[in-house]
Formats: C-alpha cells, sequence, structure tokens
C-alpha cells in the first residue's frame, strides 16, 4: 500500500474541539473511519480509501467499554495512540478524534441505548451478549458528532456492518456506509488488532481459519453442503482452534442457507486461539462459476428475503 499525502492532523480530544476542527473543515463530502485505535493496515487501507472518495477525513479513535462484555479484553486491548496518529498522518487523515469515556458518555452509561434487534442476537451477538447494542449506540453517537456523510467499515466485520447499514436504514440516518474488503497478512491471516495477543505458535494456529474459510470457497460451484464439508474439514485437522461457529448463512438475514441456495452467502468462522478469540469471513458467491467474493455485490439491498 501506498501512501498518498503527509499532513498532520488535527487532533480533538473534547465536544468542544472537535466542534470547532470540524466547522473548520469545508467541502460536501466528509468520510469518517471509526477505530478503537492500535491501528494496521486494515485500518490504513479504509483511511486511503476514505481519502480518495471524499473531501475530508475524520478518524475516531475511541475503546468503547459499551460493546465489550465484562470478562472481555477491554482493560488488556493495546492502546497505541504515537503510532495510530502516525498512521492517520500518513494516510492523510486531517482530524483526528479521541475521546475518553466520560467525553462520549457524559452522564455514565447511557440509559437509552440502539438495539440491534434479533440480528445481534446472532452469532457475535450469540457469544457476546449485548456487544451489537454497545457498538450501534456508539457508531450512531459518532455519526451524529461528527456530522459526517460517508462511513468506511470493514468486511472483516461482517455482522457489524451489516447491523450498521440496517440502523442507517430502519432509523433513517442520513449517512452513506461503505464496505472495504479484508485486508489480510501475507499468509491469509487477517489483520486484527488482537493479532498482537497471539504467539508464534498460536500465529500459526490460526491461519487455519483462514485456510478453512478459502478451502470453503473453493469448494463453492459445488453448493452449501460441499462448502460447509471442506471449511470443516481443515479446522478438523487443527483441534487447537476452539471453535465458537463456522456457519454459512445468508447476507442479510444470517441464516444458515439451505442446500437448493445458489447466490451471495457469508463464510464466517470465529474461535479461540490460545487466550485470543479471532474472527474472520469470507462472502461467497454459491453456484456455478462460484468463489470468494471482495464484498457483497449489492450491500445496500438489505431487503432480500429469508432463503428458505
Ligand atoms: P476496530 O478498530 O477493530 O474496531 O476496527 C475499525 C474498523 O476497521 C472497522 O470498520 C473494522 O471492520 C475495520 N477493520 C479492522 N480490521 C480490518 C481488516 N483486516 N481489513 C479491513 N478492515 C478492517
Amino acid at each position: 500500500m501506498t501512501a498518498t499525502t503527509t499532513t498532520t492532523p488535527v487532533v480533538a480530544r473534547t465536544r468542544d474541539e472537535l466542534r470547532a476542527a470540524r466547522a473548520a473543515l469545508s467541502g460536501k463530502e466528509i468520510a469518517v473511519v471509526m477505530t478503537m485505535g492500535a491501528l494496521h493496515e486494515g485500518h490504513a487501507t479504509l483511511i486511503e480509501q476514505a481519502r480518495a472518495e471524499a473531501d475530508h477525513v475524520i478518524v475516531t479513535i475511541f475503546l468503547n467499554p459499551l460493546q465489550f462484555g465484562p470478562k472481555e479484553d477491554l482493560s488488556r486491548y493495546p492502546r497505541t495512540f504515537d503510532s495510530d496518529l502516525e498512521i492517520c498522518s500518513r494516510y492523510g487523515a486531517d482530524l483526528v478524534f479521541a475521546p475518553t469515556p466520560d467525553v462520549i458518555y457524559q452522564d455514565g452509561d447511557p440509559g437509552v441505548r440502539i438495539s440491534a434487534g434479533p440480528l445481534g442476537t446472532l452469532l457475535e451477538g450469540h457469544s457476546r451478549p449485548g456487544h451489537f447494542d454497545g457498538m450501534l449506540t456508539v457508531v450512531a453517537k459518532l455519526m451524529h458528532l461528527s456530522a459526517g456523510t460517508r462511513f468506511y467499515f470493514g468486511q472483516k466485520d461482517a455482522q457489524q456492518l451489516l447491523l450498521i447499514r440496517r440502523m442507517v436504514r430502519d432509523l433513517d440516518f442520513p449517512a452513506r456506509v461503505i464496505s472495504v474488503p479484508t485486508v489480510r497478512e501475507p499468509d491469509g491471516l487477517a489483520m486484527s488488532s488482537r493479532n498482537t495477543y497471539l504467539t508464534e505458535s498460536d500465529r500459526e494456529v490460526a491461519l487455519s481459519l483462514s485456510r478453512a474459510l478459502r478451502a470453503g470457497a473453493a469448494a463453492a460451484p459445488e453448493g452449501p453442503s460441499a462448502i460447509r464439508r471442506a471449511a470443516r474439514g481443515v479446522l478438523v485437522a487443527e483441534p487447537l482452534v476452539l471453535v465458537d461457529y463456522l456457519v454459512l448463512v445468508h447476507a442479510t438475514t444470517l441464516r444458515d442457507v439451505p442446500e437448493w441456495y445458489r447466490g451471495e452467502a457469508l463464510l464466517a468462522v470465529a474461535g479461540k486461539v490460545g487466550t485470543t478469540r479471532l474472527i474472520d469471513n469470507l462472502p461467497v458467491l454459491v453456484g456455478p462459476g462460484g468463489g470468494a467474493l471482495d464484498v457483497f455485490s449489492n450491500p445496500d439491498d438489505l431487503g432480500a428475503a429469508e432463503p428458505m
């Protein structure tokens, strides 16, 4: 990846600082990339695409306590602000909003929250109760506070992306959501801030997640059960991954696709490697000529009926 421009972004820590810095940004399209910090090339790709498609780019860096469960990794999550700022500069962010929780949640825990609804209880939501309500609540707040027009999210977090699209549509947010394909290490591991938790041997084991997805995608022309079988075969051969789920689901309902289904679907996996919970996914085209896709071809179409 090549950096496009080098600017020194304004850093805003408070609502007043954000308001002042935001008011100084002119132009029609204001892009926003929301992150929890510990930035890597995946985040950089979002910033770079935002830079290419908008007049200005705002990056938010906020570790949102509301989306972490009591037994999750909030306290050990990597905090690397200086290098984050360096990446924001290198990829052309104009403004970095890096608030503390008391700036975002002025009165403590918000009594009113966004509900992710039934889709928020499946897959990640099943393993992380309340996670998506907390995520959507902060995304809604950051959409309002940043007053952006275009919001960039990674396909890496497929269910998050789907729920944000749903929120924007169901609650009529004046926002455009753009999906960015998953950025991977050369060996296939999906980039993640949590990869820093992996030991060298964990990392080898973790490769079986992306390998399983690729094996599944390679079987896509043969249909759903062949995809599931191929992907499962890779994970069964690696007992050190504690698999939470491996599913082939409809892209907008997140329900298992039936055997006769042909079209786009999401092959998604989650599992624990050592002490680290990892997720990965591939959008796939199921059926003749099928295989892996970067992102879904028509992501704004959220109305597809359940394929039953
Ligand atoms: P996070 O800091 O993990 O909350 O991620 C912030 C944004 O970056 C989200 O939209 C993620 O989906 C996206 N992102 C994280 N990792 C990747 C990756 N490997 N490829 C593409 N996008 C990513």
